[in-house]
């Protein structure tokens, strides 16, 4: 790296921990699907990782400090030339429609962890997105990967289960980054095999996990009748105390037929 990536003081607002560890950014680039799709990436900061992407692929990327688009624009003059990178400045929820891009494409990044989730909630619902490798706090990493019985299944693991898979890539320790970030972090790969359900689907998810050590029929009762909520459960012989996180994510959908549709 230049002198500037030296003199640039990481900026805490925008949740700037660049990523050092070489081995941690190959396992990411390893975990990349083979497909030759376009990659997505958003904060290339200090363009530790993007150097890798350009290799394998073009990449547009979302940055929205501008001093780091000042210096990625002359770090990466010759990619940006020829196309293979392209560089855009400014926040990337505002860049965002219902499409990020208007192709298929992959995301590949290090998160700033203050929007993370919602940036992956984001990609799970953009259907020119087929796959997300990001890294991300390990905590909520582990609530998108969870499954049914883990104590950290809740609505993100069963939106993300919905469609598709998910799994965490790496477990990584702060000190991979510099600064160091305060907490763990994860590699988190989701492949996308369905598009995202519908919003009332996510709503009664929302009411089923409110408060996940409360019983669901409970949590249930908050949106749908209680006497409903009961014979759904019946039907599909679940137990009237079980809680949210034991019921699997084909039970939600079913569940959801019943109570929504009378199905
Ligand atoms: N990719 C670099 C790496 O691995 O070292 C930097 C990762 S750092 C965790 C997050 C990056 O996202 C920073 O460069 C930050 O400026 C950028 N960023 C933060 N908020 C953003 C936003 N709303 N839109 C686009 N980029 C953002």
């Amino acid at each position: 790296m230049g002198l500037m990536s030296k003199e640039h003081v990481a900026k805490k607002k925008f949740g700037q921990n660049f990523l050092k560890d070489r081995s941690v950014l190959y396992k990411i680039v390893e975990a990349m699907p083979k497909s030759d799709v376009i990659i997505a990436e958003i904060g290339p900061g200090l363009g530790d990782l993007t150097k890798f992407l350009v290799d394998v692929k073009s990449v547009v990327a979302f940055e929205v400090d501008t001093d780091l688009c000042q210096y990625l624009n002359r770090e990466f003059k010759k990619e940006i030339k020829t196309s293979r990178l392209t560089l855009k400045c400014g926040d990337v929820l505002d860049a965002w429609q219902s499409e990020l891009l208007d192709e298929p494409y992959v995301l590949v990044a290090n998160l700033p962890y203050y929007i993370a989730t919602n940036i992956i909630l984001k990609a799970l619902a953009d259907p020119n997105c087929g796959y997300i490798l990001v890294m991300i706090q390990r905590e909520v990493a582990e609530k998108f990967s969870a499954t049914p019985g883990d104590k950290n299944f809740g609505a993100l693991s069963v939106i993300t289960q919905t469609v598709g898979e998910a799994s965490i890539v790496v477990h990584v320790p702060p000190e991979a980054f510099d600064p160091a970030p305060k907490v763990d972090s994860a590699v988190l790969l989701i492949e996308k095999r369905r598009s995202r359900d519908d919003e009332e689907f996510e709503l009664m998810l929302r009411a089923a996990f409110t408060q996940p050590r409360k019983t669901l029929s409970k949590n249930l009762s908050s949106r749908y009748e209680k006497e409903q909520v009961r014979t759904a459960l019946e039907q599909l012989g679940l137990v009237p105390t079980i809680r949210p996180h034991q019921v699997a994510t084909t039970d939600y959908h079913l569940l959801f037929k019943i109570l929504e549709k009378n199905i």
